[in-house]
C-alpha cells in the first residue's frame, strides 16, 4: 500500500466551542476525554490501530524522534518532528497557522511542525537529511498565507537575510519551506506543494493568531508498505 498524507479541519469531532468540533490537542484546554475520542474516531477513520498514530509534544524546536515498531504513542518526548519506516504507522502533526509539512519517501515518511522560529532554526533542512538517499514527495497542508502572516522589522529583515519569501510586512511560511524543499533535494524531489488554504482566512480551520483560544487540526502521514 502506498504512504498517504491527509490533512484535518475543524469539522467531524465531538468538541464545543472553542474547540469545535475536531480539535485533536490535548494542551489547549479542551476535555481530554474529547480529544481521545477524536483521535481515536480518526484512527479508525484511516485504518489504523489508534496505539499506531503517534502525536508530538511541539515545542518550536529541531528535534526529531524515530518512530519504529517497539514505539509507544505514550511516550513521544518532546519535539517537532518523526519520521518512520515502519509500515502502517501516522505521525501527526498538530497546528493551527503553523505549517503541517507531510514528507512521504520510498523507504520513510516524516510529519514536521514548522512555524517560523522553527523555520529560522533549519527543522526543514535537519529533516531533510533522513532523505538524503531516496526519493519523496512532501506535502504542507492549511497554514497561514503570506499576506496574513505579519511580522515586526526585526524578524523581517532577518528572514530577508535568510531569503526566506516575503510581502512588504509578512513572510510567507509556507512558500519558504517550498523553496527550501527545492534547494536542498535536487532530483530526489519528486513534487511538493502547499494546498493553498490560509488558516488565518478559512472558517473550516483553526487559527492561534484569529481565535486565540481555540483548537489544533492535524496533518498525518500514514507510512505505507
Ligand atoms: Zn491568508
Amino acid at each position: 500500500m502506498e504512504s498517504r498524507a491527509i490533512f484535518t479541519s475543524r469539522s467531524g469531532g465531538k468538541s464545543g466551542a472553542p474547540y469545535g468540533s475536531r480539535n485533536l490537542a490535548l494542551h489547549v484546554g479542551d476535555d481530554p476525554e474529547l480529544v481521545r475520542q477524536n483521535r481515536e474516531d480518526l484512527a479508525h477513520e484511516l485504518s489504523i490501530a489508534s496505539e499506531r498514530l503517534f502525536f508530538m509534544e511541539q515545542n518550536h524546536g529541531v528535534e526529531i524522534q524515530i518512530v519504529d515498531e517497539a514505539s509507544d504513542h505514550r511516550k513521544i518526548r518532546t519535539c517537532d518532528a518523526l519520521v518512520t519506516s515502519t509500515p502502517q504507522t501516522a505521525l501527526a502533526v498538530l497546528v493551527a497557522d503553523c505549517a503541517p509539512l507531510l514528507i512521504r519517501g520510498e523507504r520513510a515518511s516524516a510529519a514536521v511542525h514548522v512555524g517560523w522560529r522553527g523555520l529560522f532554526s533549519g527543522i526543514v533542512e535537519k529533516v531533510l537529511e533522513r532523505f538524503a538517499e531516496e526519493r519523496f514527495s512532501a506535502s504542507i497542508g492549511a497554514t497561514i498565507c503570506g499576506e496574513c502572516y505579519r511580522i515586526g522589522e526585526d524578524l523581517l529583515s532577518q528572514a530577508q537575510e535568510r531569503g526566506f519569501v516575503t510581502g512588504a510586512q509578512t513572510l510567507d511560511i509556507p512558500r519558504s519551506i517550498l523553496k527550501i524543499l527545492h534547494e536542498q533535494s535536487g532530483n530526489r524531489l519528486i513534487a511538493a506543494q502547499w494546498n493553498g488554504t490560509c488558516t488565518f482566512e478559512s472558517n473550516e480551520h483553526f487559527s492561534y493568531r484569529r481565535e486565540g483560544r481555540t483548537g489544533r487540526q492535524a496533518g498525518v502521514v500514514i507510512h505505507g508498505s
